[in-house]
């Protein structure tokens, strides 16, 4: 009776959605977004639970109850630090819910091949692509790039046979046609995912993301959805844009992460450093030298998601503020952590003040005229040798200039490498001084000195 309902709530739902990622882009907003977003997926669940596709309510009220534990649990239970794995298997389900919507929509008799064939080889690479990425995020395969004998044309061959046998399913409307199209771009999300590694890995989890946003996109077409349409397009989009983000600010071209095998060799700069000492300095000699200076910037890293540290952190960024009248910013890169945007989420967690987190163009100059780099837990995106260094698997990524500070401070528990494994030079310079250490309790012991002044 209320059909024309339908339609109607699923613009509604999608106008949420476009004012939900246009929130998320901020962080003051974001928090917004994300009940923005809440509203719209509600509404689109209701209407979809109220349309002629649903003949028994229980099946999908079943099915949403199941899928809503799992992401509650997940949620709750997933470490921060392990986010872009979940994400990676997220993007993958959604690739395989295409996949397994087109075959119940051919079974089913619908006239439309092409959109149906097209969400389903896009579904399927996604799919098996984001479990490798996942496999490799969590240390199940190793991290970095997988390469093989002959790959770009292994891969190209299996792309040229691929579309041949799409035309032939178009033309001839075999059914065999489409599980054979099926199985090979299942091995194309193998083949295509395996050889990018290392530093690449984050560049890669965005275009997943975006290939699950164009299989539902075809999907959307095949049952003339508008809202998988809509929701699609906006998931596509938003992971294609991102990827290119983050392929210039690591200063590399999409098509050189896609062809991979960057980073592929074990790569070590540690004979170099053998016979040279760090510095190693303590909590004492980091608060004097912290409360004594005018201006001091603090760069977070991998290891500050690792520890936690970030409500502490902002404790000594107030107490230096406070008590000492020192100027304290916060400098981020755009691929610290472990996924974007890692960074600016754990500082809005703690309530750091947005107004003194800079991203990397906007405070690189700053350091020259610092008293103080305090570095917590990053390693990677202060690593000189990026510049310096053309066989380095983060050549050509812009790093933050923290050694043009008076004294760097690296807060970590060893001279380890980060996630590229390479070692940084920077440990051994005149002004750096290492504090060992977990970044929390180191933290926590500056803050105990600092306050008891
Ligand atoms: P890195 O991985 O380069 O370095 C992190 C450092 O943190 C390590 O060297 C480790 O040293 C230290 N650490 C770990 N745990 C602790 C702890 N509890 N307390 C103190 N220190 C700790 O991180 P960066 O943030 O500098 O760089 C990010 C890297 O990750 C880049 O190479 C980037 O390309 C890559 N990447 C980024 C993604 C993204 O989207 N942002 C996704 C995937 C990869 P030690 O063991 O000595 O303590």
């Amino acid at each position: 009776m209320y059909e024309w309902l339908i339609p109607l709530s699923y613009l509604i739902s999608g106008i949420f959605f476009i004012l939900s990622i246009r929130s998320l882009s901020s962080p003051y907003t974001a928090r917004e977004g994300n009940i923005i977003g809440i509203i719209g997926m509600l509404i689109a669940i209701g209407a979809m639970l109220f349309s002629s596709f649903v003949i028994d309510i229980k099946a999908p009220l079943a099915f949403i109850l199941m899928g809503g534990i799992i992401g509650f649990y997940s949620a709750i239970k997933v470490k921060m630090t392990a986010l872009p794995q979940m994400i990676a298997v997220f993007n993958g389900l959604g690739g395989l819910s295409a996949v397994l919507i087109s075959f119940s929509e051919l079974l089913g008799g619908s006239p439309s091949l092409i959109e149906i064939s097209l969400g389903m080889i896009i579904g399927a690479i996604a799919f098996t692509g984001s479990m490798i990425a996942f496999a490799k995020l969590q240390g199940i395969l190793p991290t970095h790039a997988i390469t093989f004998k002959f790959q770009h044309i292994i891969n190209l061959l299996l792309i040229i046979l691929c579309t041949y046998i799409f035309l032939l399913f178009i033309s001839e409307k075999e059914f065999e046609y489409f599980l054979w199209i099926c199985g090979i771009s299942l091995i194309i999300g193998i083949t295509f995912v395996l050889p990018i590694g290392g530093a690449d890995m984050p560049v890669i989890i965005s275009i997943l993301n975006s290939y699950s946003g164009w299989a539902a996109v075809g999907i959307g077409f095949s049952l003339s959805n508008s809202l998988l349409i809509i929701v699609g397009s906006i998931v596509g989009a938003s992971g294609a844009i991102l990827a290119y983000i983050m392929v210039k600010a690591m200063n590399r071209s999409l098509l050189n992460v896609l062809l991979g095998g960057f980073g592929n060799q074990k790569y070590s700069t540690l004979k170099e450093n053998e016979n040279k000492i760090a510095k190693t300095g303590n909590p004492q000699d980091a608060a004097f030298i912290m409360e004594n200076a005018n201006k001091v910037i603090i760069v977070p890293g991998y290891g500050m998601a690792v520890a936690q540290a970030q409500h502490i952190l902002r404790q000594m960024a107030e107490d230096l503020q406070k008590l000492y009248h020192v100027d304290v910013k916060f400098a981020i890169h755009p691929v610290a952590g472990r996924m974007p945007g890692h960074m600016n989420v754990l500082l809005a967690e703690a309530n750091i003040d947005y107004q003194n987190v800079f991203e990397l163009e906007n405070i690189n100059n700053e350091f020259e005229t610092a008293d103080v780099a305090y570095v917590i837990g990053a390693n990677d995106i202060t690593n000189p040798l990026a510049k310096t260094d053309s066989s380095s698997p983060i050549y050509g990524m812009p790093i933050l200039n923290v050694s043009a500070a008076k004294t760097v401070f690296f807060v970590k528990r060893s001279l380890g490498a980060g996630y590229s494994g390479v070692d940084n030079p920077l440990f051994y310079a005149d002004n750096t001084i290492m504090l060992y250490g977990d970044a929390k309790k180191v933290t926590e012991e500056i803050v105990n000195v600092l306050e008891k002044k």
